[in-house]
């Protein structure tokens, strides 16, 4: 039997667009795992491109579910309650507001949409190379750190390469340093972490997002603030890769990685 001592801080449930899943089922895989803790993050994706209505949250029904399944839970598992706020420039002001009114244990900030197409669909990379299509990506991740948006770590920094055409092959950090190295000073700078989510082993990129050389770029530049996700949407998908994941932490000189509760970060050792 495997023992993970790492929290899983990113999953999805009904409540999401995208997941059938019961929030209960994703709780009992956990237990099962063994997992100490985790946290419910359910889109809030608004203005989404063509279904606005997809990603929107229905914030109370979540927050009374994630209660009731606590206490039922108690003693096994840690259940918090946090949310990933899709990231857009002009909407940072509803994307504040939302953070100011619920009472989150963790908010991840995700870039999903740039600028009005998601890079999941094969369009956004149509017409032009993959590393301009990386660029206009990364330089839309700067956008968002320029405006005032609270959230505690910024998601799957490198999202788009799970779905390029060339997926992570011609992928390095010296293509992007530039704009790779002002997004994590700005991170650190401003006391916000970045997410190791595993669903980059399960889209077959062999490595989480980010990619390792990102983590350990974070690292050598100071950040510290590390937290991990299978972005799980199903219960199967739960803890995905883990172990793999602690392993890749160590070896980018991290030593613990951190758990947020009440929006205060915890640094409990890999
Ligand atoms: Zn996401
Ligand atoms: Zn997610």
């Amino acid at each position: 039997m495997e023992i993970f001592m790492i929290w899983d801080q990113h999953m999805h449930t009904h409540f999401s667009g995208d997941s059938q899943a019961a929030p209960e089922s994703m709780l009992s895989a956990a237990a099962e795992k063994n997992l100490p803790g985790v946290c419910f993050t359910d889109h809030f994706d608004y203005d989404y491109p063509k279904e606005p209505d997809l990603f929107m949250l229905d914030f109370s029904r979540s927050l009374r579910e994630t209660e009731r399944l606590r206490e039922i839970f108690r003693g096994r598992l840690s259940v918090c309650w946090g949310v990933e706020l899709g990231l857009q420039p002009h909407i940072a002001d509803i994307n504040r507001e939302v953070a100011a009114q619920y009472p989150f244990d963790f908010i991840i900030g995700s870039s999903h949409v740039v600028h009005g197409a998601d890079p999941y669909y094969g369009s956004f990379f149509e017409g032009r190379s993959e590393e301009e299509a990386c660029r206009e990506y990364f330089e839309a991740v700067l956008e968002n750190l320029g405006t005032d948006v609270d959230f505690d770590v910024y998601g799957h920094l490198d999202y788009i390469v799970r779905y390029g055409p060339g997926k992570n092959r011609f992928y390095s950090y010296k293509k992007y340093a530039d704009l790779l190295d002002e997004i994590l000073r700005t991170l650190i700078c401003r006391g916000k972490g970045i997410e190791v989510n595993t669903g980059g082993y399960r889209s077959g990129l062999g490595q989480p997002n980010p990619a390792d050389f990102v983590l350990t770029r974070y690292r050598q530049l100071g950040g510290e603030i590390v937290t991990v996700g299978s972005d799980a949407h199903a219960p199967e998908h739960v803890a995905w890769e883990f172990d793999t994941a602690a392993a890749l932490l160590l070896s980018c000189g991290f030593t613990h990685h951190t758990v947020f509760c009440q929006r205060k970060p915890h640094f409990l050792p890999l």
